[in-house]
């Protein structure tokens, strides 16, 4: 074996961390495009029907936004070439903030990298020792990981149970400082919805600071898209913070937070994402605030969105297959072991249909599920081509 440098110790970890997961039918892998992302996709020279990305809007690939970054590119240049507080805060990031602020009727926003540099700079900036961090159960990844990184007492409430949180805060330690309370709006691997209205009481019952990472519902949930706040009908200081990322509906990439000035000013001050990192590409700014305006605007992307969400869940209950209580974008079907999720991925895969196998440790253990979601820009026929490839499927996966 020629000399790489990794001492022995190491290689031996490495190959028994990849050959554990091998072994479990727990390795992924990414798998490259070769064509724009859309509701078709090009992958080792075959077009297969997308059924795994979260472009909800099918703003990705979109004529107006590819035009607005090609222009803004020519006028602006590739990189920041520094952290925004040094000098690579341009005028696009300033105008797309203050847009966003508009667009949610909150005072300020905050610009991030992306969503898990935001939620993990959010957490760890406002949480420290002697703090308290309470998250539901399901929340995403990076939420998990800031609560963790942040030295706050940390703990999961059952999943949606308003109960169990107003309990966990009346059991805190008399001595606790400031408490913080963090659910996604629409959970990502479910695609169930926070219940809003009893997290938001309960907060204000025990004077917790509520944060909501609306990933999923931007752009696709509320009046012109403005979330889970606006699609339970509350006004917008119902939730004092919000978090969503510019890589799903809105079809770019960064993320941004949302609230009242005096929390966005301290933020600027203390989470480290925001502070020691590169500027996002001012050019991919611009191009967002195109995208912010079709959000805003094309409530026909929402509209065709939900006919294909009706008609794909309609249609797999015809079928029998289990899904879960989700009316969004995201349809899990719940298969159990991740030999059957993978089995079932694969054999839609063979079929010409991509659709993702989410296995543990992503999901519980014992709740591997395909995870299908649908776009505004799927076709109808689209929807019913996957629905008649599960029908021949079912008897396998269904029996039992
Ligand atoms: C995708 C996602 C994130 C991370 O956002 P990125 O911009 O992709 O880093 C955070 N929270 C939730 C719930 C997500 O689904």
């Amino acid at each position: 074996m020629p000399d790489d440098g990794l001492p022995g110790d190491w290689r031996q970890w490495l190959g028994d961390v990849l050959a554990e997961r091998e072994a479990a039918s727990l390795t992924r892998r990414a798998r490259s495009l070769d064509s724009a992302q859309g509701p078709r996709v090009l992958r080792d020279g075959r077009w297969l029907h997308n059924l795994c990305s979260n472009d909800y809007l099918g703003l990705a690939a979109d004529p107006a936004l590819r035009q607005a970054l090609a222009d803004a590119v020519v006028r602006v240049g590739v990189g920041a070439g520094a952290a925004g507080l040094v000098c690579g805060h341009h005028a696009e990031h300033a105008a797309l903030a203050e847009e966003l602020a508009d667009w949610l009727g909150v005072e300020a926003v905050l610009l991030f990298g992306n969503g898990y540099l935001a939620n993990l700079g959010l957490l760890q900036g406002l949480a420290g020792k002697g703090d308290a961090i309470l998250q539901d159960r399901l929340n995403h990844a990076s939420l998990l990981d800031g609560g963790l990184a942040s030295g706050a007492r940390h703990q999961r409430y059952a999943h949606r149970d308003s109960d169990d949180l107003a309990r966990r805060l009346h059991d805190l330690p008399a001595d606790t400082r400031r408490r913080l309370v963090v659910s996604d709006g629409v959970f990502s691997m479910d695609g169930d919805l926070a219940p809003l209205p009893a997290l938001t009481a309960v907060c204000r019952a025990h004077g917790a600071l509520l944060v909501l990472d609306e990933a999923h519902a931007f752009g696709v949930l509320g009046e012109q898209g403005r979330g889970s706040v606006s699609h339970f009908g509350l006004p917008a200081a119902a939730v004092p913070l919000r978090m969503g990322t510019l890589g799903k509906a809105f079809g770019v990439y960064g993320a941004f937070v949302a609230g009242p000035r005096l929390l966005i000013d301290a933020l600027q001050q203390l989470a480290r994402p925001a502070i020691y990192t590169t500027a996002l590409p001012p050019a991919l700014a611009a191009a967002t605030r195109e995208a912010l305006r079709r959000v805003r605007a094309d409530d026909w992307r929402r509209e065709q969105l939900n006919l294909r969400i009706a008609q794909l869940r309609a249609g797999l209950l015809a079928q029998g297959w289990t899904l879960m209580d989700s009316a969004t974008a995201i349809q899990p079907v719940l298969l159990g072991s991740a030999e059957r999720a993978l089995s079932l991925s694969q054999d839609l895969l063979e079929r010409g249909f991509l659709a993702g196998a989410i296995r543990p440790p992503t999901v519980p253990s014992g709740t591997a599920r395909l995870r299908l979601t649908v776009t505004a820009t799927h076709t109808a026929q689209a929807v019913d081509d996957l629905l008649n490839a599960l029908a021949e499927l079912a008897p396998r996966y269904l029996e039992s």
